[in-house]
């Protein structure tokens, strides 16, 4: 079983890489705070990595055994807000009609979708000892993928696909065997329609709608989506669960400080039952808010071992 944890990059420590190493998991991936700065995150991990001190990290973390990996809200980062005064047209268009330039842009414009796929080659490249799997996922909000005449007839969940297939097809001109993940979250929860998964597009499936403390089994499909069907459309290679178990930003409202953080061990213990039935060998969960703010204010957290539950 593949075991990972998500963490904000200025959570990032020499402690955080040996826990995760002590505990047994198998890799850790750097996570951008999301929402309405998500490009500026991005940006900012960019920088990092291109300083010694953050490459020693990734170094350690690699020379610990653990794969590294980056899940990023990339399309604020892939089309910049900046050309909306040049090019509107190539922005999403909301539920009233109008172009706006507040999540995603139109994917089916071919220029937008051009630059896209050129950042997306740099991006992929830029990711310091990255595996070959890639996160660049679509904005971080509801009701934010486009109504254009071109989109009208298609899904969220239709056009998270196209997008997911594009950058799976370019990156692949740079860095051959890449995958990319059709995040499964949100309002692209739902299987898509009208659209097929391109060769190495494979499902991550992340229930935010989820209620935390109840097993995922027992919830209602409009909370949890059908995930035998998304495993069915998708199939298994590289299929992969990103849970909320460890996500104490969410646990404290994605407000700082911390709060104080309990794993519920039942519920992640039936969880992973659950997503071992269906196959799955890839499980992740977010781990944020657990950095040196957190010891400093409560001692060492509680962390479970996925791989030993
Ligand atoms: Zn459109």
């Amino acid at each position: 079983m593949r075991t990972t944890l998500l963490i904000h990059p200025d959570e990032l420590s020499e402690r955080w890489i040996r826990r995760a190493s002590s505990l047994g998991y198998t890799g850790i991936a750097l996570h951008p705070v999301g929402g309405p700065a998500a490009a500026d995150a991005l940006k900012d991990l960019l920088s990092k990595l291109e300083t010694d001190d953050f490459r020693h990290l990734i170094d350690l973390a690699r020379d610990s055994g653990l794969t590294v990996e980056y899940e990023l809200h990339a399309a604020g980062f892939l089309y910049p807000r900046e050309l909306f005064g040049q090019k509107p047209e190539s922005f999403r268009m909301n539920a009233e009609g109008v172009r706006t330039s507040d999540w995603n842009f139109c994917f089916s414009d071919p220029g937008a979708m051009d630059l896209v796929l050129r950042r997306a080659k740099e991006l992929a490249k830029k990711l310091y000892r990255s595996e070959k799997r890639f996160y660049f996922w679509a904005d971080d909000a509801r009701d934010c993928f486009c109504r254009c005449p071109a989109c009208a007839g298609l899904t969220p969940s239709d056009q998270n696909l196209m997008l997911a297939n594009a950058l799976c097809a370019s990156i692949r001109e740079v860095i051959p065997d890449a995958c990319v993940a059709y995040l499964a979250y949100a309002d692209t929860m739902e299987t898509p329609k009208s659209v097929r998964p391109a060769e190495g597009v494979f499902l991550e499936y992340a229930p935010f709608d989820r209620d935390m403390h109840k097993p995922v089994r027992e919830q209602q499909k409009s909370k949890a989506g059908d995930i035998r069907e998304l495993l069915g459309f998708f199939g298994m290679e590289n299929a992969k669960v990103l849970d909320y178990w460890m996500d104490n930003s969410y646990f404290s409202g994605w407000q700082k400080p911390p709060k104080k953080y309990t794993p519920d061990i039942e519920v992640i213990r039936s969880d992973l039952d659950f997503y071992r039935s269906l196959g799955f060998r890839s499980v992740s969960s977010f781990a944020c808010y657990l950095g040196e703010d957190y010891v400093s204010l409560y001692g060492e957290p509680e962390i479970p071992d996925l791989g030993a539950l």
